[in-house]
């Protein structure tokens, strides 16, 4: 027998059950509580267009994920303003996004989502060119129908936040050493009392641990919350 990597689990916002990242797509299509929303949404005033599933992925570990639908009419400015909010803005760095990495080039933030994503489409966008953040966004769904927010963005379903022991005594742990990381490329985490008796400080304060893939860089500390 092999050991399997477990998989992390996401909440869905609809009905607030958990699902594996890999059940999660196929369950936002059955959710019987998003059924609903959309139900409810065809009575607002709001106009039916083209509104897209996407998946946005930490390039760089499986852990850190979110389903989102996009309305196809938001501009690629909005998810970059979404994805620095909920996971990446630490210092107003540049960001870019593109079909294939550094390699390929920019799309223009003024590019209209549904022009964008199609069935199957990938992109990746860029955050910060220095220690640089890569998320990869990925199409799941297309449909045709009345957004269920006012907003340009639904946020369908998240990973659970990260969860860590404090490595002296195996308590929750809150915090983690980015000497320990730098200088040693280890994964430091500790409870409040132990993190306050580790001497590492070459690189300033403890940080805490968030639910965003940019912890650990540049001095990223948070709050890592979806703007609405
Ligand atoms: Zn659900
Ligand atoms: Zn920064
Ligand atoms: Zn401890
Ligand atoms: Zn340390």
């Amino acid at each position: 027998m092999t050991a399997r990597k477990k998989q992390t689990r996401g909440t869905c916002y609809y009905c607030d059950n958990t699902y594996a990242k890999g059940g999660m797509i196929r369950h936002l299509r059955a959710c019987s509580e998003r059924e609903a929303a959309q139900v409810a949404a065809e009575a607002s005033d709001r106009t039916p267009e083209t509104l897209v599933h996407l998946r946005a992925e930490d390039a760089w570990g499986a852990d850190f994920w979110i389903d989102l639908e996009v309305r196809g009419s938001t501009t690629l400015k909005h998810v970059d303003h979404y994805l620095r909010r909920i996971w990446l803005e630490c210092c107003g760095h540049l960001s870019r996004f593109s079909l294939d990495g550094w390699g390929a080039d920019e799309i223009p933030k003024s590019r209209r989502v549904d022009q964008v994503f199609g069935p199957d489409t990938e992109v990746t966008h860029i955050y910060d060119f220095g220690t640089s953040s890569e998320t990869v966004l990925r199409t799941f769904d297309v449909r045709e129908g009345v957004p269920t927010t006012e907003h340009p963005i639904a946020l369908m379903a998240r990973n659970e936040p990260p969860e860590a022991e404090c490595i002296e005594c195996g308590e929750e742990a809150s915090w983690f050493c980015t000497e320990c990381l730098y200088e040693e490329n280890a994964w430091n985490t500790f409870c409040d009392e132990h993190m306050e008796a580790h001497p590492h400080d070459a690189y300033g304060p403890p940080m805490p641990i968030v639910n965003s893939p940019r912890m650990g860089m540049c001095g990223y500390d948070g709050p890592a919350e979806p703007p609405y």
